[in-house]
């Protein structure tokens, strides 16, 4: 009991650790940093810590000091656990802060007050560490969860549950791979580090994206055709085409503008005052293809569990519509007003939103 509240404090602590240890590289962000004017910097090692911690996870099991699937007989424990870990944080990191000209206390703790705090002279970005704890929790949920199927199930395994897990992996080292492109991202440029993100990390990302499997971890294979699974399969990747294509562009036309995307898609502006916005290849398709990518991506692994009568693993999916319908809102309210009369011709020439002919 006791053990499983702590589980994620040491996890977190682990990975604070190894992210000060590891070598990583130093780079240039997008946010610009108020007191110089220049870009912030960052330390990025991501991919290094995860496959660090998950080859201890490996060791630790193998030996036999922690149970293939600790983090599923835990689960409800480190949730609660996490939990506090993310409402300690975000008290810390609000009231600890000066407060904004005109912010309710309550805004500030839902949205936070610092916009990009870091420490330790710069080694530990607030946002970064904490997207790295969520996805490497992530991970050890996904991986646990899928060790207790086939711990249950050893004679007739779910091929579905393997492929889910298979995908958030690949999902998850993909994501700490590109993670400079996520410094490009509104959770960098638009948002401050309060409760919404701090415990949105900590708490919701690792415990609530594997939903599907905490439910039907547990149950037996539901024999799904192999012609199903291989179009959740495909609906994943052609969600990931979408997604990390458009990111990947978006990241290119903003620090090498001219350069050709796979080098040999020049970039197509709609252009004026100075500034520019993309209106070819995936940006052409619509103004957030990504979001619809990331949608994909979603479906695809809650239809690989191969229990679509079930209603929780639709719970991942609903949520990406909950959160990025009205983030391509507020995005498009920022846009227009950042980009004026540019944003509203971008806007005639890319006229859908997210849904390439339908919204
Ligand atoms: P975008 O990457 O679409 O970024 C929007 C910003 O890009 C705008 O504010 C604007 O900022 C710039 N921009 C918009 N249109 C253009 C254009 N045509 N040309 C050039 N610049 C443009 O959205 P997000 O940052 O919200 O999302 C990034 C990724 O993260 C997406 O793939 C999203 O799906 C994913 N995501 C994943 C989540 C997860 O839990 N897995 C959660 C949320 C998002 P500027 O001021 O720089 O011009």
């Amino acid at each position: 009991m006791l053990i499983g509240l702590l589980s994620p404090a040491l996890v977190y602590a682990l990975v604070l650790a190894l992210h000060l240890l590891v070598p990583g590289r130093w780079t240039d962000g997008y946010v610009l940093d108020p007191s110089t004017g220049k870009p912030l910097r960052y330390r990025l090692n991501g991919l290094r810590v995860h496959l660090v911690v998950l080859a201890l996870y490996g060791l630790a099991c193998w030996q036999g000091l922690l149970p293939w699937d600790f983090f599923f007989v835990h689960r409800w424990e480190a949730a609660a656990g996490a939990c506090a870990l993310g409402l300690v944080f975000t008290l810390s990191v609000v009231l600890g802060a000066p407060p904004v000209p005109g912010q309710s206390i309550g805004a500030a703790l839902y949205l936070g007050r610092l916009e990009n705090p870091q420490w330790l002279r710069g080694r530990v970005d607030a946002k970064m560490y904490l997207y790295l704890v969520g996805a490497i929790m992530l991970e050890l949920n996904v991986l646990s969860f899928t060790a207790r199927h086939l711990l249950l199930h050893p004679a007739d395994p779910s091929p579905g549950v393997l492929l889910h897990a298979g995908l958030f992996s690949f999902f998850l080292t993909e994501y700490l791979n590109f993670e400079e492109v996520h410094l490009y991202t509104y959770d960098f440029f638009a948002e401050r580090v309060g409760f919404k993100l701090g415990w949105g990390c900590l708490v919701f990302y690792p415990f609530f994206y594997c939903v599907g499997l905490w439910a039907l971890a547990e149950e037996p294979n539901p024999h799904t055709p192999t012609p199903l699974l291989v179009a959740c399969g495909l609906l994943f990747f052609a969600g990931w085409g979408l997604s990390r294509g458009a990111n990947l562009q978006k990241f290119l036309f903003k620090t090498r503008p001219g350069a050709k995307l796979f080098g040999i898609l020049a970039p197509e502006t709609v252009s004026g005052g100075g500034k520019h916005l993309l209106a070819s290849g995936f940006w052409r398709l619509s103004r957030h293809i990504n979001y619809l990518g990331e949608i994909f991506m979603a479906l695809g692994l809650c239809l690989s569990l191969g229990r679509p009568l079930s209603v929780y693993p639709w719970l991942y999916p609903l949520y990406y519509v909950a959160l990025l319908f009205p983030r391509q809102h507020f995005d498009d309210q920022r846009c227009a007003a950042k980009y004026g009369d540019l944003w509203a011709r971008y806007c005639k020439k890319v006229p859908y939103r997210i849904i390439p002919w339908v919204y």
